[in-house]
């Protein structure tokens, strides 16, 4: 059966890998839509090879310069167009899609996940915010449409491939592969410990853009690649993995892997330990989410243990590494300290792109404006806003008054 996809994000890195495995794949997938918020040679060529039926870009203008770049190509094809957030909630009920990427950053992917969850559908979630924000009320959105997420994160795809077959399947039928298995002792996240695992806290000072966005292993967007350097990324998972397997944090660990070989873990209560291997690759991630429960073929390239000589293991330095702490500590406070944490990150790094900020400014920043929070426990869709809102003002705030480098 070929899986109808709705690709929201078409245009970021897992946008763009996403419909690399649907051609790889031509006849398991099939593109019903695609949504992006910038980019538009891109996406119009995108438009032009998938040929959805639905087309969602973020504003008015990007819609005109694709209708005009689709008049000059002259095909014989005729989407249905649609604007900004109420049309990315549009793709993702649309009855003619099967399985909902969400690939969109930030705020975003809120609504469309919820109402792709709400109309049954399959989510493959590519966007970190909305477990890291929204994580209640996702998971209980899912729960209740006796639908799943499927991470493709590529920590919590091994997570998740790892407990197949160790789920519990109710009187329903339906699997649960992650809240509250009570065969789980702990889930073991890696990380790869990014450009600067072995520098000195003195070596970080002085770190520059450029060389923080030199990722050993893995080639991503630009803010998940220093999300990657300061560990904010694996602090954002480890949220990410609380919710998508419903296990408290004190069940949750990073250690730190620098070859990326071993994607993460899951240790069972008879101690035995299952993990995912393979070499980094998103593609392989973003194909298990979609094609679930298939394992497709491709011929992206395999481990060879021939080379492959040792692989290596350390814990996380909390002290060098804040950010992770400071991610463990929001979400066990819980409420809408996460969504600080998230909002306050996402400003950081690109205050530290535009030079605003140092390396070390993020972390500081980060904790600055978490400090300044008044939570609140269980928050709507509108207190997450708010409190996004507010977080990066206090973000740009404390940027230009504390933290500004001259
Ligand atoms: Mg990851």
């Amino acid at each position: 059966m070929t899986k109808r996809i709705a690709l929201l994000g078409s245009t970021g890195s897992i946008g763009q890998q996403t419909l690399d495995v649907v051609a790889d794949h031509p006849s398991d997938f099939e593109i019903v839509s695609l949504a992006a918020g910038g980019r538009g040679a891109l996406m119009a060529e995108q438009v032009v090879r998938f040929k959805p039926r639905h087309i969602c870009l973020s504003q008015e203008s990007s819609l005109k310069e694709l209708q005009d770049r689709l008049e000059a190509a002259q095909l014989d094809y005729k989407p249905t167009f649609h604007i900004g957030a109420s049309g990315l909630v549009e793709l993702a009920s649309d009855p003619e899609a099967d399985v909902v990427v969400v690939a969109t950053s930030g705020q975003h992917g809120f609504a469309p996940t919820l109402a792709a969850l709400k109309t049954g559908k399959e989510v493959a979630l590519a966007n970190k915010e909305v477990l890291v924000m929204a994580g209640e009320m996702v998971t209980e959105a899912a729960r209740q449409a006796h639908t799943q997420l499927r991470p493709i994160d590529s920590e919590h795809s091994a997570i998740w491939q790892s407990l197949w077959g160790e789920s519990r399947v109710s009187s329903e039928g339906e699997e649960n592969w992650g809240v509250e298995n009570p065969k789980v002792r702990r889930l073991i996240l890696t990380a790869s410990g990014g450009p600067f695992r072995s520098f000195t806290k003195e070596q970080m000072r002085d770190v520059t853009v450029e060389q923080a966005m030199k990722h050993p292993n893995w080639d991503m967007g630009p803010k998940i690649t220093i999300d990657s350097a300061t560990l904010f990324n694996k602090g954002l998972e480890v949220i990410e993995a609380h919710w998508l397997f419903g296990l408290p944090y004190d069940k949750v660990d990073v250690v730190v892997h620098r070859e990326s070989i071993i994607h993460s873990m899951v240790e069972f209560v008879d101690g035995s330990i299952k993990a995912q291997l393979g070499t980094p690759n998103m593609r392989v991630p973003i194909q298990c989410a979609i094609g679930y429960p298939e394992r497709l073929e491709n011929n992206y390239p395999r481990l060879d243990f021939t080379t492959l000589r040792e692989l290596h293991f350390e814990m996380p330095d909390l002290e060098r590494f804040p950010a992770l702490r400071l991610a463990y500590e929001a979400g066990r406070k819980g409420g809408t300290y996460p969504t600080v944490l998230a909002a306050a990150d996402e400003e950081a790094v690109s205050f530290f792109h535009q030079r605003r900020i140092s390396y070390l400014g993020i972390s500081e920043l980060v904790e600055r404006v978490l400090n300044r929070h008044d939570v609140i426990a269980h928050p709507s869709l509108e207190d997450i806003a708010a409190t996004d809102a507010w977080a990066r003002q206090t973000a740009e705030e404390i940027a230009s008054h504390e933290l500004a480098l001259r």
